[in-house]
C-alpha cells in the first residue's frame, strides 16, 4: 500500500473541520493546526456556572440541508438541530409581526397588520424559497461559476432564471421592495432579515442573497446542546477516521520549498511537514503574513493587502438569569416562543440607519436589535443550574456594532440599555435576577478569532468585488493557489462566511481531485436537480 497522503489544515473552525473529515474519511492523514484551546472557531459555546452560551454563531440557516450533514452522518456524533416553529418576530408600535416555520401561518399573521400585503408576501416566500432551493443552495456546494457563464446559463432557464439575473444588479432593499408591499413594517422586517448579518441593505449587486436569508431566516435551527457541538460531531467524525485536532498551537509560517508547500512553522518554534496544506485563514494571513510574499504574484499580495473586511460587525450579549422567560406585554401569546424577537424596526430606513450607524462608528443605543431566550426550546443550556437555583434560563441579545469605538467603557452600558428596551417590552424580565453577564464586542471576536480581523464574521466584506469568482481573488478563488499543494478554503473562499460549510466541503473536492484521493462522497441531489436544469454548469 503507498503512503498516505499527509495534510494539515490551518483552523478548526466549521470550514476547517469540515474539509478534514471529508479527506480523513478518504484515507488522508489529517491534521488540524488551532490557535484556540478549543476547537470550533466560530462555533464557540462557553459554559459559565453551568450555563452554556453562545458567545458567536447560534441561528443555523442550512441546517439539515448541508451535504456533510448526511455525509459525515453528523446525527450520529452527536449534532441534532432544534427548528422551533415560531422563528422571527418584530415588535412594532402598536402591533407584532410573527413569522412562522409554517408560510400560511406566516402569511396570516402579515395579514393582520397590513390585508393588502398578504398575497405579496405569500408571494416573495415561495419565490425566494424556489431561487434558494434550486439554485442558490446548491451554488453553495460547487466551486463557482465564472460570471459571464453564469449569466448566459440562467438567461437560458425560463423565468426564475432571468429573475435571478435581475435580482444580481439589485440591492437587498431593491429585491424586496420590487414586490410592491405597501405596509413600510413588513418591507423593514424583511430587509432587517437580509442584512442582521451585515449584509449591506443598500449594497448594489448583493440582491441576489436577500433569498437565502429572508427565506432560511424563517427555518432556522439552533444547534440541540450549544453551536459548538457542531464543532464537537465535525471533530469527532474526524476523529473516527484517524484524524487530528492540534489545539493551542498558532501557525506562524507556511513553509515553501520550490514553489511546493512543504509545512507550517508554529508559534513554539516547531514546524509540521505534509504534503498538502489546507488553509481557511483570511487572506491577510494567507497571501500577507505567513506567506513569504516574494513566492506569489503581485496579483494575489495586492488583492489581499486590499481587502476589505466586514464594513460592520455584531455586538452579542449573553445573560443568565434566575427568574422567567420573558412574557410579552398586550402582545400576542406566540410571541413567547418566538426563537427570535427584533425591536427599533418600524420600516426599511430603519435598517439602513441601523446598518450606517454601524459603518459610521456609531455606537448602538440598544433601541434596535434582536433578542432571543434560547434555553426555552433546549434546556440543556440551563441545564446544570437549574438543580441549584431553580428556574434558570439563558437570553441573549445581537446587534450590528461597529469595531473602531471603546467597547472596554461601552459594552455593559450597551448591555444595560438593550435589557431596558427589552423589559419594557416584556416587563417580567425586571424581576429577573442577572447572575451571569457575557458581554462579546467586535475587539472580543477579533481576539478570539484573528481570521475576523476587525470582528469580520465573514472574513470579508460582501461586495460584488469580493464575491464567488473574486472570493478571495481571481487566481485562488478555485480553491488553489499559485503555491503547489497550498490551498484555501475558509469563510474568504466561495461561498463565503456563515456557518454553511461552503468553502470546506468544496476545497475537500478540489484537493481529493488532485491528489488522487478517493471522492466517496457523492454530488448531493440538489446540485444533480441545478445542473439537470441547467442553472449550473454540470463539472462535478
Ligand atoms: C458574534 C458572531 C455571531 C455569528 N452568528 C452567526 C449565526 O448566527 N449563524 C451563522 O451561520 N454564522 C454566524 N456567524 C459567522 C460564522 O461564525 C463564521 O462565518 C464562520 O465561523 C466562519 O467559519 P470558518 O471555518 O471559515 O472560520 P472561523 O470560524 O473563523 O475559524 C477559523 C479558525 O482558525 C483559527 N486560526 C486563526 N488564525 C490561526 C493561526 N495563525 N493558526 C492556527 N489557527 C488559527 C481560529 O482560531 C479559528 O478557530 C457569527 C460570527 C460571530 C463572530
Amino acid at each position: 500500500m503507498s503512503k498516505p497522503i499527509e495534510i494539515l489544515v490551518l483552523g478548526a473552525g466549521p470550514n476547517g473541520l469540515t474539509c478534514a473529515s471529508y479527506l480523513a474519511k478518504a484515507g488522508a492523514k489529517v491534521k488540524v493546526i488551532e490557535k484556540n484551546v478549543e476547537s470550533g472557531g466560530g462555533l464557540m459555546t462557553q459554559e459559565l456556572s453551568g450555563l452554556k452560551l453562545n458567545s458567536h454563531a447560534m441561528y443555523m440557516l442550512l441546517s439539515e440541508l448541508m451535504p456533510p450533514y448526511r455525509d459525515l452522518e453528523l446525527s450520529k456524533f452527536g449534532l441534532k438541530f432544534i427548528r422551533p416553529e415560531v422563528q422571527n418576530s418584530f415588535l412594532f408600535e402598536d402591533s407584532s409581526l410573527i413569522l412562522y416555520s409554517d408560510i400560511e401561518k406566516s402569511v396570516e399573521s402579515v395579514r393582520n397588520i397590513s390585508p393588502t400585503d398578504a398575497e405579496t408576501f405569500r408571494n416573495l416566500y415561495n419565490l425566494f424559497k424556489q431561487a434558494s432551493d434550486e439554485f442558490i443552495i446548491p451554488a453553495t456546494y460547487m466551486p463557482p461559476v465564472d460570471p459571464l457563464e453564469q449569466i448566459e446559463m440562467l438567461e437560458n432557464c425560463g423565468d426564475l432564471g432571468r429573475w435571478l439575473n435581475e435580482l444580481a444588479e439589485l440591492t437587498p432593499r431593491e429585491a424586496i421592495e420590487d414586490f410592491g408591499f405597501k405596509d413600510d413594517r413588513i418591507v423593514g422586517a424583511l430587509l432587517y432579515l437580509a442584512s442582521m448579518f451585515g449584509l449591506d441593505p443598500d449594497g448594489g449587486g448583493m440582491g441576489f442573497l436577500t433569498p437565502i436569508y429572508v427565506y432560511r431566516l424563517m427555518q432556522a435551527t439552533l444547534v440541540a446542546g450549544g453551536s459548538h457541538q457542531m464543532a464537537s460531531a465535525l471533530r469527532r467524525s474526524l476523529e473516527r477516521f484517524g484524524g487530528e485536532v492540534v489545539t493551542a498551537t498558532e501557525v506562524r509560517e507556511i513553509l515553501v520549498s520550490n514553489n511546493k508547500a512543504v509545512g507550517v512553522k508554529l508559534d513554539d518554534g516547531g514546524a509540521i511537514y505534509a504534503d498538502v496544506i489546507v488553509s481557511t485563514l483570511n487572506p491577510t494571513q494567507n497571501f500577507n503574513e505567513l506567506i513569504d510574499t516574494s513566492l506569489l504574484p503581485g496579483i494575489v499580495t495586492e488583492s489581499a493587502a486590499a481587502w476589505e473586511y466586514d464594513e460592520t460587525s455584531l455586538f452579542v450579549m449573553n445573560w443568565g438569569i434566575v427568574g422567567d422567560p420573558p412574557v410579552y406585554n398586550n402582545r400576542p401569546n406566540d410571541l413567547s416562543r418566538s426563537l427570535n424577537v427584533t425591536f427599533g424596526i418600524n420600516g426599511p430606513n430603519d435598517v439602513t440607519a441601523h446598518f450606517e450607524d454601524a459603518t459610521n462608528n456609531v455606537a448602538p443605543n440598544g433601541k434596535v436589535g434582536h433578542v432571543s431566550c434560547p434555553s426555552i426550546f433546549d434546556p440543556l443550556l440551563a441545564a446544570n443550574h437549574l438543580k441549584e437555583y431553580g428556574n434558570c434560563e439563558v437570553l441573549r441579545y445581537e446587534c450590528l456594532a461597529p469595531y473602531d469605538i471603546d467597547w472596554v467603557s461601552y459594552k455593559n452600558e450597551l448591555a444595560a440599555r438593550a435589557f431596558d428596551t427589552w423589559a419594557k417590552y416584556a416587563p417580567n424580565l425586571k424581576n429577573a435576577n442577572l447572575r451571569i453577564e457575557l458581554p462579546w464586542t467586535p475587539k472580543d471576536i477579533e481576539r478570539h478569532l484573528p481570521t475576523m480581523k476587525r470582528g469580520a464574521i465573514k472574513h470579508g466584506a460582501y461586495i460584488s468585488i469580493q464575491m464567488g469568482y473574486n472570493r478571495p481573488n481571481m487566481e485562488c478563488s478555485s480553491y488553489k493557489t499559485p503555491i503547489e499543494g497550498f490551498y484555501v478554503g475558509g469563510a474568504s473562499t466561495h461561498p463565503g462566511g456563515m456557518v454553511i460549510l461552503g468553502g470546506g466541503y468544496n476545497v475537500a473536492k478540489v484537493v481529493a481531485a488532485d491528489w488522487d484521493i478517493d471522492i466517496w462522497w457523492q454530488v448531493p441531489d440538489t446540485v444533480k436537480a441545478a445542473v439537470a436544469k441547467g442553472y449550473l454548469p454540470d463539472d462535478q
